[in-house]
């Protein structure tokens, strides 16, 4: 009996091809019929299965003919922040319902021209802001360790961790402006990274917080990361912050001794309270690595308290202004009024929902007069001291190891995230601080907690040194032995 192709990792189905134990397009059916069985999780706002088939077709020519990039014949999901020319692009929100791009974003760009496929878009909180996925104008997504009640696959990236870990695409894009792939992807017990903010082109990505926004995959091991990130990333002259920095084979490194590696654990991160389970299997990554030969040391990251203060004021100042172009005009959704104010008014409420509103709310107030002193200005000032601290820190270690989330996948809905939307940003707190200083950080998949839902452990890592995330990240992957679901 054939085994099921939506099983193997991009590595193992990449051999596979090339050695002719099935077809692209064999791979590429076996995706798709995964991607009907689990409908209900709501993972895909837009499925593109013939443009995949078509794809594929032409990537077993190239196989054929002993040709084809890193990704030839893959079938990945496109997280819907990205543009992707001729195909729906929406950011989950009702204000760009029926926008379809004239063009395609670089890094689904790079994706196509190494060989993959799209099997279509996924869904994700309105406009990437929110951290359950619950915002998305075509509802919540169904985390697929769900038993008795639906869980939250995380968010913003949602569909994307969901699709992976339900074997619906062989790996997906993401974006992270405050733990969007880190988060997601430790709920639903699949690996993902946001690279160094400049890593990957910004081009085509719809803006949330540009200062802050960063792609990278959702994958279901350590080295499809790799695999996916090497495609993704390089300079682009389309994105004026995207970096000029050459990109490493992250593959190299994989499997490399971790003999004499500093491990910084931040003395900061163990909040009171922080979930028994999750600070134990913390200490066990730790030890973990500790019998490989790494060398543990205490760090210190004294601002990380101010982190999600800065970050709640930094993300909708920037959201404010970049989510200013959806007037009714331009893009998707028209409400017409009386006169143009109107109009404007009139599209923009009924297009946006309650989160980004609010976002927006607090992103004008924060940006006018009198108060941008108060509260902007001062948090770009705290924001270098978060940075700083980092910098500080790295003098001491290679990388840092953290939890990536306080707690595990939630249920939808769930009265105590629901109260106030303070509750749900506090579930950043471990993430939102690398992004403030433009870091690179994994989370990958530790063990189960009671209840047998996934947590996740996060390694950040120095500015551009990706390489040290993915030694670390794929040394704990093998020690820790996850079993994908
Ligand atoms: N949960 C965070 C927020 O709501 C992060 C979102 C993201 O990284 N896109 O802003």
């Amino acid at each position: 009996m054939m085994t099921d192709l939506t099983e193997l990792t991009i590595a193992e189905a990449s051999a596979g091809l090339k050695k002719k134990e099935f077809t692209a397009v064999e791979l590429t059916e076996a995706y798709i019929a995964n991607m009907d069985k689990h409908r209900n999780l709501n993972a895909y706002v837009c499925e593109t299965p013939d443009k995949a088939i078509a794809q594929a077709k032409i990537s077993q020519e190239k196989i054929n003919s002993g040709q084809g990039g890193d990704l030839e014949g893959i079938p990945l999901g496109i997280k819907d922040l990205f543009c992707t020319k001729g195909i729906a692009t929406t950011a989950c929100s009702n204000i760009l319902k029926g926008f379809v791009p004239p063009y395609e974003s670089t890094v689904t760009a790079n994706l196509l021209q190494a060989g993959a496929n799209f099997l279509g878009k996924l869904n994700l909180d309105e406009f990437a802001m929110g951290g359950s996925n619950e915002t998305s104008a075509f509802g919540p997504v169904i985390n697929p360790w769900s038993k008795d009640v639906p869980l939250v696959p995380g968010g913003s990236s949602g569909g994307s961790a969901a699709a992976v870990a339900a074997n619906m695409c062989a790996a997906a894009t993401g974006t992270d402006t405050g733990g969007s792939i880190r988060q997601p992807a430790a709920f639903c017990g699949v690996t993902g990274i946001k690279p160094t903010y400049g890593r990957c082109s910004r081009y085509g990505i719809i803006a949330f917080a540009s200062s802050l926004d960063q792609a990278g995959p959702i994958a279901k091991d350590v080295t499809d990361c790799a695999i996916m990130l090497k495609a993704m990333a390089g300079f682009d002259n389309k994105d004026s912050t995207s970096s000029q920095q050459p990109v490493p084979d992250f593959c190299k490194v994989l499997g490399a001794d971790i003999k004499g590696m500093r491990i910084g654990i931040p003395k900061e991160y163990r909040v009171d309270g922080l979930n028994s389970e999750i600070a134990s299997y913390w200490d066990k990554a730790a030890a973990m690595l500790k019998d490989k030969g790494a060398e543990i040391v205490e760090i210190s990251l004294p601002h990380t308290k101010y982190a999600l203060a800065v970050y709640y004021i930094i993300a909708p100042a920037e959201a404010s202004s970049n989510l200013a172009r959806y007037d009714g005009l331009r893009y998707g959704n028209r409400v017409d009024g009386e006169h143009l104010d109107d109009m404007y008014t009139n599209s923009r409420t009924a297009g946006f929902g309650k989160e980004v509103k609010r976002r927006i709310m607090i992103g004008t107030y924060v940006l006018s007069a009198g108060y941008y002193d108060a509260y902007y200005l001062k948090a770009q000032k705290v924001r270098r001291l978060i940075r700083d601290d980092f910098i500080k820190a790295f003098e001491k270690c290679d990388v840092i190891l953290t939890p990536t989330a306080p707690s595990a996948a939630f249920a939808i809905g769930d009265e105590s995230m629901q109260k106030d939307p303070i509750t749900m940003w506090l579930n950043d707190i471990f993430t939102v601080s690398v992004s403030l200083a433009g870091l690179p950080a994994m989370s990958l998949p530790i063990g189960l907690n009671h209840d047998g839902l996934p947590l996740g452990m996060q390694i950040i890592g120095k500015s551009f040194d990706e390489e040290n995330v993915f030694k670390a990240g794929y040394c704990l992957e093998q020690q820790a032995g996850f079993k994908r679901k």
